[in-house]
């Protein structure tokens, strides 16, 4: 059994005091104000402002959907009121949460997410079928009559989810990595089918990693954050196809308790996929993880292919404090012939309006890809460049071939030789040069690695 210690650590203060905050102010963009105080636990993150608002339906089982969305939008009004109020620190939050007894903004949110699953609209794709059939741990006792009713829809998936790793995450940003790492739990399948994807292993074998419940995942947050992680980071493939469990483990953050962590009978199921053991040899620092020393506190962070449904969009909006898109391809045919998804463009556009119209803490990420500098890097930067010009951005330089376009793969496909290669030192240099021409904030999070 790990111990606790509560009050002689430092918490946060390396994380506080990285030069890379200071330098996002100097540098005239968003500088994710809100996403910092959560991380240092000066905030209460999204989640529990969620909780503190009470919906008017005690029974929400028995309330046909589209009242559930009416009601789910005029509390995101009262939602958005409240957040303005917490961030000028005007209220003090606990004191109503512990008051709390009723349905609330956050209940409200797990139902209409449920009801989604029935109709599949998650994402773009908006396959409308229907995820909630109980999918059973042992494949081997559906009968072959349920396999040949299955229906699935692009990203293959039922309603359970399955986690492949989790680990305090070392590559990310140095806004999101700090001192300590991202919380990052990653996900098996993907909605997109990127022939280059760099975690092909788990994108494309949905059989990848452990079956996890909400409770599991809950489970997961509480420890990596009671180690010091920054953040917790949902990625994939794509953290979308699983907005259920997601939504349903957050909603149970503010009801653990702190001893159940080390007495929970799952911690040696779940930490079969933990990658950083290292970890399991030092104490649990509540220090990290309570606000104002009383609820369990942790910044979620959307780290997403950006190809979400806007009905996704608007539930995200109540529970993420920070967002990481991918904005890969340009308005052509290259997200057609690279990843096989129609409506990339306009999907990924309205969406990243969405977070920005919100004002939201967001960074965008761009890969360089070989051969794909005219089509894809020019007209995405220009893009921002017209739309957004103040937004942090990561234009990232490691693409390398993997999956289909790994030329020593067997998984290889003749067909994308163009991006069989890395991107030469004169595409990355045109992308910088680029970037630099339209004056966009890239530099602190794209060059902070060679610092
Ligand atoms: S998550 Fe997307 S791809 Fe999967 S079933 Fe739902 S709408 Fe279809």
């Amino acid at each position: 059994m790990r111990s606790y210690f509560r009050t002689n650590s430092k918490g946060f203060k390396k994380f506080e005091s990285l030069y890379i905050w200071k330098q996002l102010k100097e540098n005239r963009g968003k500088s994710l104000p809100w996403y910092f105080d959560v991380s240092i636990n000066r905030m209460p993150a999204k989640y529990l402002i969620s909780r503190s608002i009470t919906c008017k339906f005690t029974d929400l089982t028995n309330i046909d959907e589209q009242k559930l969305w009416e009601e789910y939008t005029n509390l995101t009004e009262i939602f958005l009121e409240k957040w303005k109020i917490i961030r000028s620190e005007e209220i003090d939050i606990i004191t109503e949460l512990n008051q709390q007894k009723e349905t609330s903004l956050m209940d409200l949110t797990v139902e209409l997410v449920k009801r989604m699953l029935t109709h599949c609209n998650f994402c773009r794709w908006n396959c409308q079928i229907d995820r909630s059939i109980q999918q059973t741990v042992n494949e081997d006792s559906i009968s072959c009559q349920t396999r040949r009713q299955k229906k699935h829809g692009t990203c293959q998936l039922e309603s359970t989810s399955k986690v492949s790793s989790y680990f305090h995450h070392r590559g990310e940003e140095l806004i999101f990595r700090g001192t300590n790492g991202s919380g990052t739990i990653f996900f098996t399948s993907c909605n997109m089918r990127c022939s280059f994807c760099q975690n092909g292993d788990i994108s494309t074998d949905k059989e990848n990693g452990i079956l996890i419940t909400p409770n599991n995942l809950a489970l997961m947050i509480w420890q990596l954050r009671m180690e010091g992680s920054h953040n917790i980071n949902w990625v994939g493939g794509d953290p979308t196809i699983h907005l259920h469990t997601i939504v349903q483990a957050i909603s149970m953050l503010d009801s653990f308790k702190i001893d159940w962590i080390n007495n929970s009978k799952d911690l040696d199921y779940i930490e079969s996929v933990k990658s950083d053991k290292y970890f399991s040899n030092l104490p649990y620092d509540s220090e990290y993880a309570f606000y104002k020393q009383s609820i369990f506190n942790s910044p979620q962070l959307w780290n997403s292919n950006f190809f979400m449904s806007s009905e996704a969009m608007s539930i995200l909006r109540t529970l993420m404090d920070a967002w990481l898109p991918d904005f890969k391809f340009g308005p052509g045919k290259c997200a057609l012939d690279l990843s096989r998804t129609p409506w990339y463009w306009e999907t990924v556009t309205n969406n990243l309006k969405l977070v920005h119209e919100w004002g939201e803490d967001f960074v965008i990420r761009h890969l360089i890809m070989p051969n794909h500098i005219e089509c894809c890097t020019k007209p995405v930067l220009d893009w921002i460049a017209n739309n957004m010009p103040e937004v942090q951005i990561n234009i990232m330089d490691q693409y390398h071939p993997d999956n289909l376009c790994n030329p020593l793969s067997p998984k290889y496909k003749d067909r994308y030789k163009e991006i069989a290669r890395s991107p030469t030192k004169e595409e990355i240099r045109r992308a910088y040069q680029y970037a630099n021409d339209l004056n966009l904030n890239f530099k602190p999070l794209s060059h902070e690695k060679n610092v």
